[in-house]
């Protein structure tokens, strides 16, 4: 949702995050340590308060709607919506209210059949590659999130550093 990432970002996203699977179950589960978050007593109750699915995603799922002649009835959609808020009965889809946006249904749709409401603009369609791109595919917002992404590689970097000393 919002743009589409280069593959090569996909790729070290998923490169990254991976590399961090080990480290993350040790801190959870060996060592107890507590998710930033959970050091700040209001944190939690603030975040809970403020998601934004929980007041736009039964709004959404409602919005969804799939093109008859684009879609291939392969049911994608149904067996993937992780609240099972897409029905297909009597070769009709329904929509229910369950929806908490998570764009998997619309993603995933292998004709890109879905249209989705007020966030057309902002829907991505199609699975990333996951693998390192042969070739130079250019960034269209290259400035999205920079510091953030920075700030990220760096923080891995440095956790898989000190935990091979
Ligand atoms: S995933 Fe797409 S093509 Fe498949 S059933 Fe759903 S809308 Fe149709
Ligand atoms: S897959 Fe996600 S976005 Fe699609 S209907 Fe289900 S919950 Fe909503």
């Amino acid at each position: 949702m919002i743009f589409r990432h280069t593959e090569k970002r996909a790729y070290d996203m998923y490169k990254t995050m991976n590399s961090l699977v080990e480290l993350d179950v040790k801190d959870y589960l060996v060592n107890s340590k507590a998710h930033r978050l959970n050091k700040h007593k209001w944190a939690r109750p603030l975040i809970w308060a403020f998601r934004i699915e929980q007041v736009y995603g039964p709004l959404y799922g409602k919005m969804l709607r799939i093109n008859k002649k684009k879609c291939i009835k392969c049911m994608k959609c149904v067996n993937s919506c992780p609240h099972q808020n897409i029905e297909f009965k009597d070769d009709k889809f329904k929509f229910h209210w369950q929806c908490t946006l998570c764009a998997r249904c619309s993603f995933n749709c292998p004709t890109n059949a879905f249209s989705t409401g007020f966030l057309q603009l902002w829907k991505v369609n199609g699975r990333y590659k996951f693998k390192e791109p042969q070739e130079v595919e250019k960034d269209k917002h290259p400035k999205y999130c920079k510091k953030s992404y920075i700030r990220y590689y760096k923080e891995a970097e440095d956790r898989l550093n000190n935990s091979e000393k």
